[in-house]
């Protein structure tokens, strides 16, 4: 049985490996018009690269210090959809590139809510593993809010457990792990040397899993932050008055130019499919946000693919990591 509190100093290493990232500029510039500058592109895939190398160097020495342990992480998959498939596998690939070992249980559409439980209780109790992720969505009749409770917050590597969104939500607490995508952001932010402090940040949705801790991280980061949301009716006029945009609304190319106060950071979460004959599967992905338009008035912007997307499983690479470093008892 886990302590329902743990140290007061549990999660300090996270709030200090998010403070440390130093910003480093991973911008590519495009050929500027005569009239306007357009943004400068955030590269995702290259500050993610940069994460996935610091991890796995990370993790060298982690095995060099305690004599062969390694981080490892469990990934649960419920159901054949093949877009979870898809994921899981990239995740799989990218422990192993990272030196993490990976764990990972496939279970049939059918199976019970007692069944995934239990796989959960396992890979609870297993020294080994240092971080649970359940992929999601779930089949209707599993109750994603017990399963996800019931993985043991030490090793919640996404970050969903109610006790790590809880503290990440109150002043002087500290989760230990936060959800792998709004962590991403705010490292494509940091990384990029896009002030926060002081600023005024909107976030457009209010998930769970991207929306409602993208603000919470802001707002821990001293920005001014309001949320707008599918019954907010003057998102366009609130979105204006953002320095930082963060685009989660699931909305294809929703947030148009009009929208951008000139120079603002656009963060686009979205992933969209939008219909293109001249790609060879009939479509590309695109954003919430509209990029041709936003580009052409934010200082910053993260394109997709290639912005946001490469971060998230950068990102879990490095919560299992931090995981098992508190786990080995090494910071
Ligand atoms: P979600 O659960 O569908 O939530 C969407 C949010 O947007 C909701 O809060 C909704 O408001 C709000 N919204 C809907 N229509 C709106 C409107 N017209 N104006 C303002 N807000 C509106 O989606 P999600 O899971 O947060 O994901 C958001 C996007 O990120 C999706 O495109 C998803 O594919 C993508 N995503 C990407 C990654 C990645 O790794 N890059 C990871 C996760 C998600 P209500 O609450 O009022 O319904």
């Amino acid at each position: 049985m886990h302590a329902m509190h743990a140290p007061a100093l549990r999660g300090a290493s996270l709030a200090s490996s998010l403070k440390a990232s130093a910003p480093r500029a991973r911008v590519s510039r495009p050929v500027r018009s005569t009239i306007r500058a357009d943004a400068q592109v955030i590269d995702g895939k290259a500050i993610a690269a940069d994460v996935r190398e610091e991890v796995r160097l990370a993790v060298a020495a982690m095995k060099e210090k305690t004599g062969g342990k390694v981080p490892g992480l469990a990934v649960v998959l419920v159901g054949d959809r093949k877009d979870s498939e898809t994921y899981v596998r990239s995740k799989k690939k990218a422990c192993e590139e990272a030196g993490i070992q990976s764990f990972g249980t496939d279970l049939p559409g059918d199976a019970t809510e007692d069944e995934v439980l239990a796989v959960v209780q396992a890979y609870n109790a297993d020294p080994d593993v240092h971080g649970i992720l359940v992929q999601l969505p779930m089949p209707d009749h599993i109750d994603e809010e017990r399963v996800l409770g019931a993985i043991d917050y030490e090793k919640d590597v996404d970050g969903f457990h109610p006790l790590n969104i809880g503290r990440l939500s109150q002043r002087g607490r500290e989760p230990l792990f936060v959800p792998c995508t709004p962590r991403g952001c705010i490292e494509l932010l940091e990384r990029t040397g896009v002030p926060i402090a002081g600023k005024e940040a909107v976030v457009v949705g209010r998930s769970n899993v991207v929306g409602t801790p993208a603000a919470l991280l802001l707002q821990r980061r001293d920005a001014t932050v309001t949320i707008v949301h599918s019954k907010t009716p003057n998102s366009e006029e609130i979105v204006r008055r953002a320095d930082i945009v963060i685009a989660a609304c699931g909305r294809m190319e929703m947030v148009k130019g009009s929208w951008i106060k000139p120079g603002a950071a656009v963060i686009d979460v979205g992933i969209n499919a939008k219909d293109d004959p001249s790609k060879k599967h009939g479509y590309r992905l695109v954003g919430d946000a509209d990029y041709e338009e936003c580009s052409k008035v934010a200082g910053y912007i993260t394109p997709v693919p290639g912005g946001v997307g490469p971060m998230t499983i950068a990102i879990l690479l490095q919560n299992t990591l931090e995981g098992a470093t508190r786990a080995y008892g090494l910071k």
